[in-house]
C-alpha cells in the first residue's frame, strides 16, 4: 500500500473516466509546506495566516507580512496559492494578549473571522496591502473566512479596493485582477450561496465550521463531537446547494475542510460534483488513490440516493455501498 501511494506522487489525479481533478494543499504552518513539495499536488487552496499573528506580543506589520507571503509563493514555484486573510477568534485564540478578539460569552457566534478583520480596518488593510504586493509576480487568491452574508463580501471588497489605491498612491506593484472568494462554512452562507458568487471569483466550503454551525455542536468539546457528522443530510444538502450556486455562476468552487481529505468521503464528494479539493499533505495520497479509482458515471444513481435520504442513521450504510464500488 505504502509502495502503491509512493508511485502515485508523479502521477496527475484522474478518475477512471478521465476526469483531472484538483487536489490542492492546507498549510497551517511553514513545515507543512516541506511535505508539500514531498507529495506533490497541483498547489495551495488554503494558507492559514494565524500562525503570524499567534505566540507574539504583536501583530506583525505590512513588510514582515510581505516577505512571508513571498516566501510561501516562492515555494509553491509558480502553483496557485490561495491565502485566507486572517481567522482569529473561538477555535484560533490569541492566549495572553490585549490586542485581538474579545473572546465573549460564546466566541464561535461571536467577533470571529472576516467579522474581526471588518472590525479593524487598519489590522485588515495592512493585511490586504502585503498580500495585494505579494500577487504582483505570482497566482495568489485572497479567500474570506467566515463570511456569513453579502454585505460582509461586499465591505472586504471595498476594502481592496482601498487597499489598491493606497499602493497606487505609492507606485507599487500588485494584480489588478488578483482572484477574492468567499468561504462557506456558515448555513446562511451556503443557502445563499448564489447571491455570494455574483461577488466573488471563487468559493471554498470549509466543513469544519459547517458542520459545527449546521448541527450547533463545538468543534473543540469533547462532550458532544459523537454528534459531529459530515455525512447528515442537512450536512450534505449545503454542500450540494454550494456546489450547484458555484456552477450556476459559473466559478470554482473547492473543499478546504477536513472532509475534503478524508478518503471515505471522496467518492461521494466527487458524485457531488465536487472537482477541486484541499487538504493537509498527509492525507492527499491516499484520496489521489481514491479518485485514480473511481469512474465518475458510476456514482449518479447512488449520490442522488444519498441526497434524497433522511435519515442519519441509513447514511453509513449508504458510504459503505458507495465506497463498495468495483
Ligand atoms: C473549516 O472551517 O473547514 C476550515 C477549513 O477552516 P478552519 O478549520 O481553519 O476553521
Ligand atoms: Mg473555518
Amino acid at each position: 500500500h505504502v509502495r502503491e501511494l509512493k508511485g502515485l506522487r508523479g502521477e496527475p489525479a484522474c478518475t477512471l473516466d478521465g476526469t483531472r481533478i484538483q487536489l490542492l494543499a492546507n498549510i497551517e504552518l511553514p513545515e507543512d509546506l516541506r511535505l508539500f513539495r514531498k507529495t506533490g499536488g497541483d498547489g495551495i487552496g488554503l494558507y492559514r495566516t494565524e500562525f503570524l499573528y499567534m505566540n507574539r506580543p504583536d501583530f506583525p506589520d505590512e513588510e514582515e507580512q510581505y516577505r512571508s507571503y513571498l516566501e510561501i509563493l516562492a515555494q509553491a514555484d509558480g502553483m496557485p496559492v490561495t491565502i485566507r486573510t486572517l481567522d482569529l477568534g473561538a477555535d484560533k485564540r490569541l492566549i495572553g494578549r490585549e490586542t485581538g478578539p474579545d473572546d465573549g460569552h460564546n466566541p464561535a457566534l461571536g467577533l470571529r473571522g472576516i467579522r474581526y478583520s471588518l472590525s479593524e480596518p487598519g489590522i485588515f488593510l495592512k493585511q490586504l496591502r502585503a498580500l495585494l504586493r505579494a500577487s504582483a509576480d505570482a497566482p495568489l487568491r485572497i479567500m474570506l473566512p467566515l463570511v456569513a452574508t453579502t454585505q460582509e463580501v461586499l465591505q472586504a471588497q471595498q476594502m481592496i479596493e482601498v487597499a489598491k489605491q493606497s499602493l497606487d498612491a505609492r507606485g507599487q506593484d500588485y494584480d489588478p485582477a488578483i482572484p477574492v472568494g468567499a468561504m462557506i462554512e456558515v448555513p446562511s452562507a451556503a443557502l445563499t450561496a448564489h447571491q455570494i458568487a455574483r461577488h466573488v471569483d471563487f468559493l471554498s466550503i470549509g466543513t469544519n465550521d459547517l458542520i459545527q454551525y449546521t448541527l450547533a455542536i463545538d468543534r473543540v468539546d469533547d462532550h458532544v463531537n459523537y454528534l459531529y457528522d459530515p455525512v447528515h443530510p442537512s450536512v450534505l444538502k449545503l454542500i450540494s446547494t454550494t456546489l450547484q450556486a458555484g456552477r450556476r455562476a459559473g466559478i470554482p468552487v473547492s473543499m478546504c475542510g477536513e472532509m475534503a481529505g478524508d478518503p471515505q468521503y471522496t467518492r461521494l464528494l466527487l458524485g457531488l460534483g465536487l472537482r477541486d479539493f484541499s487538504m493537509h499533505p498527509s492525507t492527499l495520497l491516499e484520496v489521489k488513490r481514491v479518485i485514480t479509482r473511481t469512474d465518475l458515471k458510476e456514482l449518479g444513481g447512488r449520490t442522488r440516493g444519498f441526497l434524497r435520504n433522511t435519515d442519519p442513521d441509513r447514511a453509513p450504510d449508504l458510504l459503505r455501498r458507495l465506497n463498495a464500488l468495483h
